[in-house]
C-alpha cells in the first residue's frame, strides 16, 4: 500500500490473528479525537472541579476501607459502557474528589505535598494533552528554553558566580540519589565501568544529620555505598546538625576506615522543618575534602522570600542541592530541581552512549538536552506549570505564601506554649510543627496514645494531620499549606483533640 492509498481509504484495516479492526471507523476513536467531544469532557470536568474548589468547608480526608474502594472500582471497570462516556467520566472525576485529601481546605494540616494553585493544574492539563516529554530539545523546546531561563531567574536569589547547572527531576528522592551519585563518581571514577571494584578497597562512606530524610539512606543502598556506611551526626536542641560534632565524628569515622566523601544536611528536615547551618557545614567540607549536599526538597523554596532567605545562606557553596517545588511552590506533583555549583558534577552522575536519543555532535539543539544529567529518559516537562505561574503573577505570589504560612506556625507555636495540656516539641522555623497532646490526667503509654489521636483525628474527616517519631516517642505533625488557614482553624484542631484524647481516656480508665 502506498501512502497516497491511506488518505484515499476511510478505514485502513489491519489483519491480525483473523481479526479485522476497521480502527477508523470504531465510535470510540471518533469519538475520542474530535474536538467538540473533547471541549465537551473539559467542561464537564472543569465544573466539577470549579464545585470542589468552592467548597469552603474544613475537611480532612474520607478514609475508605481499602476493600471497599477496590469493590467500588472493580465495578467501575467493564469493557462495557452501557451509561455513556459523559456518566462514566462524571462518576470517576467524583469518586476521585471524593476519596482525595482536600488539600484547599484549612483542614488539610497533614503533608508537604502542595495545596496547589489550580492555575498550575491548569497548565499541567495542557502538558498532558501535548505530551511533550522534556529530556530532549527536539521534544520539549518550550520546557527546555524555560528550564535555562528559570535556572538565571533562580540564581539571582542563590548566588553562583561560576558555571553552575539546573536540572530538573521526578521527584526530591530521585534528585537526592542523583546528587550522591555525582558525588560518588566524582570521588571513585572507575565505579561506573568497573562496579564496586572500582573503589580499590576504599569503603565509601557519607555523613548525614540524624534527621535526614529517608529518600538519602536508600540512595546510599543503591548506589553501593550501604547503608552500614551511612555516619550519622547528632543533633543539637533546635534538631539541626549539631556544628560541634561534625568534624570529630566525620575524622572518627575515617579512623575506622570509613572513606567518608559526601556530608549531607537538610534545609528543611521532613521531622520538624529544621535548617542545618550551610555556611559552617561548607566550612568543614572544604576542610575535610567533603562533597556538601544539600536536601533542601522541603526549605529550598525560602530563597524566593526577602524574610527566610537567611535560612539557607551559604547554599551555593554546597555542590549541590535538591528543592521541591511540589511542596512550599504549591505546584502540583512532580516539580523538583537539582543544582549543581559546577556545570561539569551534572554530567558525572551518568555515563551512557545511545545512538537513539544522544547525540555525539554537539550542535546548539543537543547541546540543550538534559537526558545525559538525568536517570529519566522520557520526563514531565515540570517547570511549565511553574513557569506559568511565575510568569504570570510573578515571585511574589510564592513568597508571601510562604511568609504567611511561617508567621501562622510561629503563632501556633505560641497556642501550644500558652495551652497547659500540650506540649510543642520544638521552636518552628518553616511552616512545620510538631506537638503532645500531654493533658494531666493522662498515665498510658505516650507513644500510643499520640498516635491513637492522630488516626482518631484523620478519621473523623475534618482535619488531616500527620505524625513523626521523635526522641523515641511519637508526636503529633501539622504543616500548613493553604493561604486560607488561620489561627482559628488551629486552636479548632486542638479543641478537637482534646475531646478525642478524653474520650480515649476515659474508655481507657
Ligand atoms: C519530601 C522530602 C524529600 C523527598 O522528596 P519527594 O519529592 O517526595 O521524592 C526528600 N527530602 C526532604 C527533606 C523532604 O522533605
Amino acid at each position: 500500500m502506498e501512502i497516497s492509498d491511506y488518505a484515499d481509504t476511510d478505514a485502513v484495516n489491519l489483519e491480525y490473528q483473523n481479526k479485522t479492526f476497521h480502527y477508523r471507523e470504531r465510535k470510540e476513536y471518533i469519538e475520542m479525537f474530535d474536538p467538540e467531544e473533547f471541549k465537551d469532557n473539559v467542561g464537564l470536568v472543569v465544573s466539577k472541579l470549579s464545585k470542589y474548589l468552592s467548597d469552603k468547608s474544613i475537611r480532612g480526608i474520607n478514609l475508605y476501607e481499602p476493600e471497599t474502594l477496590m469493590k467500588k472500582i472493580e465495578a467501575m471497570t467493564i469493557l462495557e459502557n452501557p451509561e455513556g462516556t459523559k456518566e462514566k467520566l462524571s462518576e470517576i472525576v467524583d469518586l476521585y474528589i471524593k476519596t482525595a485529601i482536600q488539600v484547599h481546605s484549612p483542614g488539610y494540616m497533614g503533608r508537604q505535598f502542595s495545596g496547589v494553585y489550580p492555575l498550575a493544574g491548569v497548565m499541567d492539563f495542557v502538558s498532558s494533552v501535548l505530551s511533550q516529554p522534556a529530556s530532549f530539545y527536539e521534544a520539549g523546546q518550550l520546557p527546555i528554553a524555560i528550564e535555562k531561563v528559570m535556572a538565571h531567574e533562580f540564581n539571582k536569589f542563590i548566588g553562583y558566580t561560576g558555571d553552575f547547572e539546573f536540572v530538573t527531576t521526578t521527584g526530591g528522592s530521585l534528585a537526592n540519589m542523583t546528587a550522591l551519585l555525582a558525588a560518588r563518581n566524582h570521588r571513585y571514577p572507575n565505579v561506573w565501568d568497573k562496579g564496586l571494584d572500582g573503589l580499590e578497597g576504599l569503603k565509601p562512606a557519607i555523613a548525614v544529620s540524624e534527621s535526614i530524610h529517608y529518600s538519602i539512606s536508600r540512595a546510599a543502598g543503591i548506589i553501593g555505598i550501604g547503608e552500614n556506611q551511612i555516619v550519622k551526626i547528632p543533633l543539637n536542641e533546635r534538631k539541626q546538625i549539631c556544628i560541634g560534632k561534625v568534624e570529630s565524628t566525620i575524622i572518627e569515622a575515617r579512623q575506622r576506615g570509613l572513606d567518608v566523601f559526601c556530608l549531607v544536611g537538610a534545609a528543611g528536615s521532613t521531622s520538624v522543618g529544621a535548617f542545618d547551618n550551610i555556611e559552617e557545614l561548607a566550612e568543614i567540607a572544604e576542610k575535610l575534602d567533603l562533597w556538601l549536599h544539600i536536601d533542601a526538597a522541603h526549605g529550598g523554596s525560602v530563597l524566593v522570600s526577602d524574610d527566610h532567605r537567611h535560612k539557607v545562606k551559604g547554599i551555593e557553596k554546597a555542590d549541590s542541592f535538591v528543592w521541591d517545588a511540589h511542596k512550599m511552590m504549591f505546584v502540583p506533583a512532580m516539580c523538583t530541581f537539582l543544582f549543581y555549583k559546577k556545570k561539569e558534577y551534572a554530567k558525572g552522575a551518568f555515563r551512557q552512549e545511545a545512538s537513539y536519543v544522544f547525540d555525539p555532535n554537539d550542535n546548539i539543539y543537543a547541546m540543550h538536552d538534559s537526558a545525559s544529567k538525568n536517570f529519566e529518559c522520557t520526563k514531565r516537562p515540570m517547570i511549565l506549570h511553574f513557569w506559568t505561574l511565575w510568569a504570570i503573577y510573578g515571585k511574589s505570589i510564592f513568597s508571601d505564601k510562604l511568609e504567611y504560612l511561617f508567621q501562622m506556625t510561629q503563632s501556633a507555636f505560641w497556642v501550644l506554649k500558652d495551652s497547659m495540656d500540650f506540649e510543642a516539641i520544638h521552636e518552628p522555623e518553616a511552616n512545620i510543627i510538631c506537638f503532645r497532646y500531654k493533658p494531666q490526667n493522662y498515665r498510658e503509654d505516650m507513644h500510643d496514645f499520640q498516635l491513637q489521636i492522630r488516626n482518631g483525628i484523620r478519621e473523623g474527616g475534618k482535619f488531616f494531620i500527620s505524625k513523626v517519631d521523635i526522641d523515641g516517642a511519637t508526636a503529633l505533625r501539622v504543616v500548613f499549606m493553604n493561604h486560607d488557614i488561620n489561627i482559628s482553624h488551629f486552636n479548632a484542631l486542638l479543641n478537637e483533640i482534646r475531646i478525642l484524647g478524653q474520650k480515649i481516656l476515659n474508655t481507657k480508665n
